[in-house]
């Protein structure tokens, strides 16, 4: 990639980013801190899809920081990626919030606010133009293949993603710290799996380019 190539893919990204700090199309982005608009190499050849950003997601403006993003980042880790090497966004750019018992909870967008947020992730996508989507948890799956998917069924195949970019499904980092015992040994087997399979296909895409051995995320 040239560098006069990553500095346009710059510049449009910053203005968007711009104009989605500007947006107020739905409540919950008068409810926000930040918009939490997304990051990473405007020329990665994989990028990340969550739903929506969490409470410290919002406080900060940054997609997938604390916990869940530290487990994203070991995620990516073992399949020979740093944070740095991926583009990382949500379906929504504002924290999407409900009160329950007298505090600000974290909640699944909704359909509306899924919609109107839209045409921010499809530019960036655009702009990015990854070879490979990686969709974590069910609603940002479901916001590319229908309502009817059902991740546990669904995830680690392949699907035809937006401009017929190579799209996987696999569970939420989020999802994976809810679980223990031996729900958590199966859920990362099966989380590791598929990246095994995310890292297979950059190889074959990059025509034989070594790659780092893969290894088991903790
Ligand atoms: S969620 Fe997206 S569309 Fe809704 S207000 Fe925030 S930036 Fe605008």
């Amino acid at each position: 990639m040239s560098l006069r190539e990553r500095a346009r893919r710059e510049r449009i990204l910053e203005k968007a980013c711009a104009v989605a700090a500007a947006c107020r199309k739905c409540q919950i982005g008068y409810d926000r801190r930040n918009n939490v608009y997304g990051e990473g190499d405007p020329c990665a050849r994989l990028m990340l899809i969550g739903e929506g950003p969490g409470e410290t997601e919002d406080l900060l403006g940054r997609p997938f920081v604390g916990r869940a993003g530290d487990l994203l980042e070991k995620m990516i880790g073992a399949i020979g990626l740093a944070r740095e090497d991926v583009y990382i966004a949500n379906t929504v750019k504002c924290r999407p919030t409900l009160h329950e018992g007298g505090k600000l909870r974290n909640r699944a967008p909704t359909p509306a606010e899924m919609a109107n947020c839209r045409p921010y992730l499809d530019e960036q996508i655009d702009v990015i133009s990854p070879q490979i989507i990686l969709a974590l948890g069910a609603p940002a799956a479901k916001s590319f293949l229908g309502n009817a998917f059902a991740i546990t069924k669904g995830r680690g195949s392949w699907y035809e993603g937006p401009n017929g970019i190579a799209l996987m499904v696999t569970f939420h980092p989020a999802y994976v710290l809810r679980q223990g015992g031996t729900a958590l040994t199966e859920t990362k087997r099966l989380v590791w799996s598929d990246l095994k399979k995310v890292r297979a296909r950059l190889d074959d895409l990059a025509e034989g380019k070594s790659s780092p051995q893969p290894a088991l995320f903790e």
